[in-house]
């Protein structure tokens, strides 16, 4: 089976580095982190494990970041071992092809999408750590502690090899296309629900990628009587976030001046150019989380409010942190997604469900894009096993023909990948 593997060792990151600079080529070379092989199929490690062919894969940023080793050794998570080889690609969707005899929630034939990591569930670690009992496995406590297996192939892989638990099953009525989305879209969820904006509160969404898209839509589906300005950088990114419901468009060039007239701030300026507002946005979700970004970020939250860190980054920063004392900034993060609880009172629990027709599913008819699913639908996107408290995030996407470059490009199937590696 062909797997394509990520090894952050420094004897491939230091090189690859080091020659990308002059050679955008070396980040597919042969002693790249990123490497693509044949492995022996292997049998299934345990009886309640499957077996999952991969049918479309997407490439998100934090892929991305991975690939061209944009990190830096400094940072927390590099001290971590279970870091240093993983096999990429989260955002898939595959057909579980083979159940061990002990699998109980899954068959053969159901589609599937990517959950998380091993965590203590998956494991069969007893008891389960403060995470796990609540079902937010991605902040596993036992994190590289955890013995068992390892899974086997990622999203970007022929096939994965994986204990049932960190699979869901998702809808016959929903797309291929659809389904890989269901990832960033529960990323987004998990980023509004860490601080749900209230009516008529001001928000800025920094970024208009797939997940700044995608916060967006979240936010007006949850909140539509918030106002929400998106700062955006290309054009097609500025059409979209305008026909998803966005009040304000900022531009990164006229950023102080726009944030100041779409909120009523006050714009100060001190010497060498340093900005400072007083008033600004109740919430701010940086879907990009580059040093620029969060200290710009803190500056432009009103008194009390809430910048939310959503994008990724691999580097340490240098950041002024007087803000967030001087305003009481609540600064905090997301990774990945968790177990929710869909808020009681918000505008989707007071009105019925809108559904997307399928003829509008490949279709340029396109705002509003992001729609949860029914209860029911909930039930039939994952194992019978989540009869816990909330429901894992899910929900369905329409795409456009001349829409969204950002979601169109971002996915591949996976058969190309293969010929891609074989021709190297
Ligand atoms: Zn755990």
């Amino acid at each position: 089976m062909w797997t394509s593997t990520l090894e952050l060792s420094s004897r491939r990151v230091i090189p690859t580095r080091l020659l990308g600079v002059v050679w955008p080529g070396a980040y597919f070379a042969s002693f790249a982190p990123l490497q693509v092989q044949n492995l022996p199929r292997q049998t299934l490690p345990a009886t309640n494990w499957v077996r999952v062919r991969n049918r479309l894969a997407g490439i998100s940023g934090s892929d991305l970041g991975l690939i061209y080793s944009a990190g830096d050794f400094r940072i927390a998570l590099a001290a971590l071992p279970r870091h240093q080889l993983s096999y990429p690609g989260h955002e898939v969707v595959g057909e579980v092809i083979q159940v061990g005899d002990d699998v109980q929630y899954l068959h053969v034939g159901d589609r599937v999408v990517l959950q998380s990591g091993p965590n203590c569930v998956s494991t069969g670690a007893q008891p389960l750590c403060r995470s796990c009992a609540i079902g937010n496995y991605n902040l596993c406590e036992r994190g590289s502690s955890l013995s068992g297996p390892e899974p086997i192939g990622g999203g970007w892989s022929e096939e994965m090899l994986l204990h049932e638990q960190q699979l869901f099953r998702i809808p016959p009525a929903m797309s291929d296309e659809q389904a890989v989305l269901l990832e960033p879209s529960a990323v987004a969820v998990h980023a509004v629900l860490r601080r749900l904006p209230q009516p008529g509160e001001n928000v800025l969404i920094i970024g208009a990628g797939t997940i700044g898209l995608l916060t967006l839509q979240v936010v007006r589906a949850l909140v539509p009587q918030a106002i929400v300005s998106v700062m955006a950088r290309y054009a097609y990114q500025i059409e979209q976030a305008t026909r998803m419901g966005a009040a304000h468009i900022l531009y990164p060039q006229d950023s102080y001046q726009s944030v100041a007239r779409a909120t009523g701030a006050q714009l100060y300026t001190g010497m060498f150019g340093n900005k400072m507002l007083i008033g600004g946005y109740d919430v701010i979700y940086d879907t990009v989380g580059s040093q620029q970004t969060i200290h710009d970020s803190i500056r432009w939250t009103r008194a009390g409010g809430t910048v939310v860190i959503v994008g990724i980054s691999l580097h340490t920063m240098r950041i002024d942190p007087t803000p967030i004392w001087y305003q009481e900034i609540d600064l905090t993060g997301t990774f990945s997604h968790g177990m929710e609880t869909w808020p009681i009172g918000t505008y989707l629990q007071r009105n019925h469900v809108r559904r997307p027709s399928k003829s509008c599913s490949i279709t340029p008819c396109y705002p509003p894009l992001w729609y949860p699913t029914s209860e029911q639908q909930h039930v039939n996107a994952a194992p019978s096993r989540l009869q816990q408290p909330g429901l894992k995030s899910t929900g369905m996407i329409k795409k456009s023909q001349h829409g969204p470059h950002h979601l169109m490009s971002i996915s591949f199937r996976l058969p190309s990948l293969r010929r891609q590696s074989r021709s190297r």
